[in-house]
């Protein structure tokens, strides 16, 4: 099939690689000189785990190219994909701009019959704003379909998701596109029907639902755990208490410094802003988002209460800066809000991350540069002569250290852990002072 993707970041990088593996011819279009470069001299400007390889290989066989011509690549293609950003805007509301734009430019390009595909997160209705984008700017009399198949990859696993999708789900009203989408996503159902046809308001309402869930269990979690701090009882006891109940489960229930990422801070800000739309109030999606705010701050409140409020003089090391492991994506990282945190405080931060060092990079320049900022060039680099260390991101190499050579580097071996991924008990006998997340 031949097949366009306007916006080649994460989602649509990722989707036209592996539709490209699948046999497709894939275009993927960006506004972005930089990005296109990158790309064109066989790199992947972002950090996904097996991409590099799968891109560089379609490219190689001609099934995959990148251009910033979108008359061009929208000609003869069968389906277009939208996958450009909507990212908050100032009333929390997605921002359509960059999506109705793409629209209109498909609308301006269209030379035949083509299914149009919203990919890009968007609210319930946008279909019927892309439709009419897409009409207003046709230059001749073209029949095209909207379809919303919203994307369900995470970041750190973005590969193996879209080729082994748990469901896809494809909002419709048309049999032709049905057909065209069926097609297109026979590959990845192989093993068992993966695809789950449905209205186009109910599509896009389910993207929404499911990181707004998700989001809901991390924010609950996190509720529960800094009420077990209050009681005097582990979290992480009553974590596996309650996931191995099937009905609730282990996944999305682990005590933290909150959710960040390009998605879940976004995605509940705009429910909660359709909500508003419709004279509804979303009283426990607000809740969760409250909740998050709240536990970015959580680890600097047990850090004021370990040193007072007064960090002057003091020095932290922090581990791990991407708001998850397997990704450099460092979009609403909880490290940066308690790297903020601290320095607003007077101290001083070492920090060291596996691979979003060029990230971070960007984020912290004007902290580096004011010289409250450091990046090592090593984990334990990042640990030397300071007051505590701080895991912000629960990447593999962090999991199992050697404590007693940290013990050796720190001016006092003192450890907050965001994560929980440490034992305490063993800590304190090794002679550490231990803090965690609900514990
Ligand atoms: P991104 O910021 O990484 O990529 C967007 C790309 O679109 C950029 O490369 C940008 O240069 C390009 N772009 C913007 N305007 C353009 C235009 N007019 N013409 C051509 N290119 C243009 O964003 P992303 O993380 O890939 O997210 C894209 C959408 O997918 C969002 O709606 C997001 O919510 C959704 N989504 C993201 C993820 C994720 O994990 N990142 C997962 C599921 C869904």
């Amino acid at each position: 099939m031949n097949l366009t993707i306007i916006g080649t970041g994460y989602v649509g990088l990722v989707t036209g690689a592996c539709f490209a593996e699948r046999g497709n011819r894939v275009t993927c279009v960006d506004n972005d000189p930089a990005k296109l470069d990158v790309l064109r001299a066989g790199g992947v400007p972002i950090y996904e785990p097996g991409l590099e390889r799968m891109v560089a290989r379609n490219v190689d066989s001609g099934l995959l190219q990148f251009t910033d011509d979108v008359a061009a690549a929208v000609d003869g293609a069968q389906v277009v994909m939208i996958a450009v950003g909507t990212p908050p805007g100032e009333d929390g509301s997605a921002d359509l701009t960059a999506v109705l734009a793409v629209a209109r430019a498909i609308g301006a390009a269209l030379t035949g019959y083509a299914v149009i595909v919203t990919k890009s997160t968007v609210p319930v209705g946008t279909a019927d704003q892309v439709r009419e984008a897409v009409q207003g700017a046709l230059t001749r009399d073209v029949p095209f379909d909207v379809v919303s198949n919203p994307e369900f990859l995470k970041e750190g696993a973005a590969v193996e998701d879209f080729m082994r999708p748990d469901r896809v789900v494809v909002g419709t009203d048309s049999e032709r596109a049905r057909d065209v989408m069926s097609e297109l996503y026979e590959p990845f159902s192989h093993v068992r029907e993966k695809l789950i046809f449905m209205g186009i308001r109910e599509s896009e309402m389910t993207k929404y639902a499911a990181n707004a869930m998700l989001a809901t269990k991390i924010s609950f979690m996190n509720e529960i755990a800094n009420l077990c701090e209050r009681l005097g009882a582990d979290v992480e006891a009553v974590r596996r208490g309650i996931g191995s109940d099937s009905r609730i489960g282990y996944s999305f229930i682990y005590p933290g410094i909150g959710y960040g990422g390009s998605c879940f801070p976004k995605d509940v800000k705009a429910l909660v802003r359709t909500a508003k739309s419709v004279d509804f109030d979303a009283h426990v999606l607000n809740a969760v988002e409250a909740r998050n705010e709240l536990q970015k701050q959580r680890l600097v409140e047990r850090i004021v209460e370990h040193f007072g409020d007064d960090l002057s003089g003091k020095t932290f090391g922090v581990w791990g800066l991407s708001f998850k492991p397997g990704t450099d994506d460092m979009r609403e990282a909880p490290a940066l809000v308690i790297i903020q945190g601290l320095t607003a405080l007077g101290a001083t931060v070492h920090a060291y991350d596996p691979v979003a060092m060029g990230e971070a990079k960007r984020d912290l320049q004007p902290l580096m540069d004011a010289g409250s900022v450091t990046l090592a060039a090593h984990q334990y680099d990042a640990a030397k002569g300071v007051d505590a260390l701080i895991l912000a991101t629960e990447w593999n190499i962090f999991r199992q250290p050697d404590f007693d050579a940290l013990k050796r580097l720190m001016a006092a071996p003192v450890i907050f852990d965001g994560r929980n991924q440490y034992n305490p008990e063993r800590l304190r006998r090794r002679g550490f002072h231990y803090v965690g997340i609900g514990r």
